[in-house]
């Protein structure tokens, strides 16, 4: 088999880690197996050199930038290849440029183009185990490239895509893809398989346990991912095709929750062609990402428009709103900056009738309002009042039978 292993920043933390890391892609490599080892920086590297481009001045040179935060993965993949073959067994690190990863020249987001194979075919057939830094591609000119924050993971699923890997394993320092957030629910529990739409969805909404263009990557090329803990043993969780799934058994696979979120009316809009147009202008020209967006039904002549954004943004939302509404003529402009969403994903939503109205039951049960509300085909979202999130996400934990013993078991 040829197995593709990226670790993440905490799974390379230190030297003893990283030795951990070469001890088991030779136990892998001793049972028969072809390794390529993808390598993310140490934790806190990317950050720390970020910082110090940031500290020279406020938009420093983003081609230099790239050069400058490639480096950390650099970093750990010769440290790796060093402990290799300290422990006795032939490896090579084989860069970014080296493999190579051709990007487009989008400094800071760049995006892998072709993947060349042949080197670390050649690598692997002398016996070698193969380290690959993540993160980094190199762009038609011969620049340096970087794919996004957390691209490691990209790196892992297109090398396993490129050279038709058997398994692509994520190793990070939890052990697996939750329901939801242990953190807000006790009962959380680890999912023995999520699709690759859900796990989109999840992570969207906010876990972040994979990059999202590496979910949508692996989807593309159909490279199952599993997602593994590197300090402890366990079976993780698969990211897999719907056909993989066993679908009988779950509605809903995981409640998502985020307090980042604050909501905008206008109210007293003229009920005609291009007023949402200009809003919504108005906020992309801003570079402002909108989430939701409900639009009353008209009472005569005017309408209510209802979105949500960043908290973050929501104080510049604000003032284009007011600037805005005084243009078209709309009456008033109202916000609350302490809004949450809670959303519910899964598969089974699109053969079984009656999952959103639950959820709207099991809120009103609490006692707890929705704002606004926004559904895709395996999603519906909640805005409520903040202070409720938590006790949401555990009421619909339990109503949707995400409490019990095996989630979700293998078939
Ligand atoms: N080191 C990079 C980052 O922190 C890439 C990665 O870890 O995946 O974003
Ligand atoms: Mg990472």
């Amino acid at each position: 088999m040829l197995v593709v292993q990226k670790y993440g920043g905490t799974s390379v933390r230190d030297i003893e880690r990283i030795r951990n890391v070469a001890q088991r892609a030779i136990d892998y490599k001793n049972k028969g197996n072809d390794m390529v080892i993808v390598v993310s920086a140490m934790s806190g590297e990317t950050d720390r050199l970020l910082n110090l481009a940031n500290s020279i001045g406020k938009f420093p040179d983003e081609r230099e930038v790239d050069v400058l935060i490639s480096t950390g993965e650099q970093v750990t993949s010769a440290l790796l290849a060093i402990t290799l073959k300290e422990m006795g067994h032939d490896a090579i690190s084989v860069l970014g440029h080296q493999v190579k990863i051709a990007t487009d020249s989008s400094f800071g987001k760049a995006r892998i183009e072709k993947l060349e194979k042949e080197r670390i075919l050649e690598e692997l057939k002398k016996g070698k185990i193969v380290v690959v830094p993540g993160f980094q591609g190199v762009d038609k000119e011969g620049n340096i490239t970087t794919l996004g924050r957390g691209g490691s993971d990209t790196t892992g699923v297109a090398l396993a895509a490129g050279l038709s890997a058997d398994v692509c394993e994520i190793y990070t320092d939890v052990d697996g893809v939750y329901t939801t957030d242990p953190n807000v629910c006790d009962k959380a529990r680890r999912l023995d398989r999520i699709s690759y739409d859900e796990m989109l969805e999840m992570a969207g909404l906010g876990a972040k346990v994979l990059q999202i263009r590496s979910v949508e990557l692996a989807q593309k090329y159909n490279v199952p991912i599993l997602v593994k803990s590197s300090l402890v043993e366990g079976k993780g969780t698969l990211v897999c095709k719907e056909e993989m799934m066993s679908m009988e058994k779950v509605v809903i696979s995981g409640i998502t929750y985020s307090k980042n979120e604050a909501k905008i009316t206008v109210r007293g809009v003229p009920d005609k062609p291009g007023v949402a147009a200009g809003i919504f202008t108005a906020l992309s020209d801003a570079k402002i990402v909108v989430d939701i967006i409900v639009q009353n039904v008209s009472r005569g002549t005017t309408t209510d428009i209802t979105f949500t954004v960043a908290k973050t943004d929501a104080k510049k939302a604000y003032a284009i709103m007011e600037d805005t509404a005084q243009k078209t003529g709309a009456e008033k402009v109202t916000m609350d900056e302490d809004m949450a969403k809670v959303s519910i994903v899964g598969l089974g939503m699109i053969s079984h009738a009656g999952i959103a109205s639950k959820m709207f039951s099991v809120l009103a049960s609490e006692g707890i309002n929705i704002e606004a509300i926004t559904t895709s085909e395996i999603k519906v979202s909640c805005v409520i009042e903040s202070k409720y999130g938590e006790l949401a996400v555990r009421a619909l934990h339990t109503a949707f039978g995400l409490d019990d013993e095996d989630v979700r078991e293998e078939k």
